[in-house]
């Protein structure tokens, strides 16, 4: 049986990932977007079953009981995350290859699961300094959050060699063409 491929991209929050992804998205009809399940609340530019599967922390639990989780993190205190095997079922009944934006331990988790069929890519932003200014843009998260995210992301900076690649990301347009040429050599080689 042919294996199914998979792209991972990991990043400390803000390096630019999302952003990446989207394009990615939207240039490759061959890509679909693996929704990842949270019990974090919905932001008002998010919809429900597009950007995430919205879940109580009892909903959530009971997903973990029934082992219907790949992988899933606490990735920020009382805030959790996770990978569903159905969504993996799903993209690859529709024939697609999965895109997955998810953090830098989840990413690792993932790319041992898959082994060789995964491309797993850590977005690395310019430096800490250019992080914590992009964090700071945001509007959508309490002071609080953002330090513990600044926090998650100063760790999350040492595992890079962890990654199949690393995709800087200081100059966008630089990031997604390189963006685009790892992924299509990649599904190049694996495909010959
Ligand atoms: P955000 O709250 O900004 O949407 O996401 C916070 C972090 O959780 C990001 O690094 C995002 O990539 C990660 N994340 C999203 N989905 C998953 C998942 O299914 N599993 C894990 N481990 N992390 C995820």
């Amino acid at each position: 049986m042919k294996k199914q491929k998979v792209i991972i991209f990991s990043a400390p929050s803000a390096a630019g990932k999302t952003t990446i992804v989207r394009h990615l998205l939207e240039k490759f009809s061959f890509l679909a977007f693996s929704i990842s399940a949270t019990t974090r609340p919905r932001r008002p530019n998010e919809i429900a079953g597009r950007d995430y599967h919205y879940l109580t922390l009892a909903e959530f639990k009971e997903k973990i009981a029934q082992k219907a989780f790949v992988e899933y993190e606490e990735v920020y205190q009382g805030l959790f995350y996770g990978t569903l095997q159905s969504e993996i079922e799903r993209i690859w009944q529709e024939g697609k290859i999965a895109l997955f934006d998810i953090d830098v331990k989840g990413g690792i988790n993932l790319k041992k699961y898959f082994g060789s069929q995964a491309l797993s890519i850590f977005v690395k932003p310019p430096s800490l300094t250019a992080l914590a200014e992009r964090l700071e843009k945001r509007q959508t998260e309490s002071e609080e959050r953002k330090a513990e995210r600044l926090k998650k992301a100063q760790e999350e900076m040492q595992f890079e060699a962890d990654f199949d690649c690393v995709l800087l990301n200081d100059d966008l347009d630089t990031a997604l063409k390189e963006a685009e040429k790892l992924l299509l050599q990649f599904l190049e080689v694996e495909t010959a």
